[in-house]
């Protein structure tokens, strides 16, 4: 099929931090070696596009938001004819991609394996609707998946819910769940029961952790660590630090937590998350990713207690391939459908954002 002359798609673009979505018309052109163009299917509101939105982090404008995408393919530009597993793609297959895409090889792909954080590596959703080819983030009709980016074809038995948030937020905590190395037996402590909370409940209940410790003030969002793994879920607002730090210790006999997951985004979280784990634990963060996300703690905890401290932002592609069978081989365990609890067209993305923003909704999909 190929992409018919003239043919124009719709962007939900902002002109500044804050000011109203407006649907702009933009060219689809057919893809160029390299990129392959897809008909969104949906598109999911992370918190990081809110922060994008609100100005809390330098996004350049006129801003086309989304990079928790999902679509089916239009046309293959030249030289794309597999996924990263194998599979043959065409023409009409739902597939993920990696949120990020990089300028090719680099010391940071080739000797660190950190290819997440090469220089000139961009993201979707983060470019300015003005650049070439306009379509690259999910808040609109199409959107050219790019050279350089990671491709996994979707198993038909997955929903749309399911599939959407997994090219972030349960990639991401894969990772994350990766770099604390979660095994048979642990005991975890998860700060923060918004979505990557609970995905990473449930992750890490499949690598075989006994306990779950879930924490959050929102009480829907305790009642619903349950179904996704968490043993107790605790309301940080209802105790001071001391007694939170106790309770959790009690929890996790004889001496605290294996792993501590922040992924919450308050960075006055992190002492009493130090202060949970037991002896040679392991502390991750993934939730401040503002910049300015100062805290002050006791450095001695750290080195006293033998902490392993780590940062996880993006995440590798092999985590977008263990994401993919995470949420396939899970499905059954674990009702992932229902964190897409909010679906709004493409012209509400405005609402949209401001319902996710309120937290009224846990994820708001736009589907065009
Ligand atoms: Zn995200």
């Amino acid at each position: 099929m190929a992409t018919a002359p003239g043919l124009q798609g719709r962007l939900a673009v902002y002109d500044a931090p804050g000011k109203p979505f407006e649907i702009r018309l933009f060219p689809v052109r057919p893809p160029r070696a390299g990129e392959v163009l897809v008909k969104i299917r949906m598109s999911t509101i992370c918190r990081s596009d809110i922060h994008s939105y609100l100005g809390h982090r330098p996004n350049p404008c006129p801003g086309v938001l989304g990079h928790e995408i999902i679509g089916t393919i239009v046309e293959l530009g030249r030289g794309i004819t597999h996924d990263m597993r194998g599979e043959p793609l065409a023409e009409g297959d739902r597939i993920t991609w990696s949120e990020y895409f990089i300028p090719g090889p680099s010391y940071f792909t080739e000797v660190l394996d950190l290819p997440q954080k090469s220089p000139g590596v961009d993201k979707y959703g983060h470019m300015a609707a003005t650049t070439e080819p306009h379509h690259h983030g999910g808040f609109g009709e199409y959107c050219y998946v790019l050279p350089q980016s990671w491709i996994l074809k979707l198993p038909d038995g997955l929903t749309d819910e399911e599939a959407t948030p997994i090219n972030c937020g349960v990639a991401t905590m894969m990772c994350v769940t990766e770099r604390a190395g979660i095994g048979m037996g642990d005991a975890v402590v998860v700060q923060g029961l918004g979505l990557l909370g609970l995905y990473g409940a449930a992750i890490a209940r499949a690598r075989g952790a006994r306990l779950v410790i879930g924490l959050d003030t929102v009480a829907s969002r305790r009642a619903l660590g349950a179904k996704f793994g968490v043993d107790h879920a605790l309301d940080p607002s209802a105790m001071d630090e001391a007694q939170l730090v106790k309770r959790v210790r009690e929890l996790c006999r004889p001496d605290g937590a294996d792993a501590v997951l922040e992924v919450c985004g308050y960075p006055q979280v992190i002492p009493a998350g130090l202060q949970m784990l037991r002896t040679g634990g392991r502390y991750v963060l993934a939730g401040v990713v503002n910049p300015g996300s100062t805290v002050s703690l006791d450095a001695n905890l750290i080195l006293r207690k033998l902490v392993t401290i780590r940062g996880v932002h993006n995440y590798h592609p092999r985590n977008l391939v263990e994401a993919l069978d995470f949420v396939h081989g899970n499905r059954g365990r674990f009702p992932f459908h229902e964190l897409v609890d909010g679906k709004y067209p493409l012209d509400e993305v405005g609402r949209a954002m401001k319902d996710a923003e309120e937290r009224k909704v846990l994820r708001a999909a736009i589907v065009p």
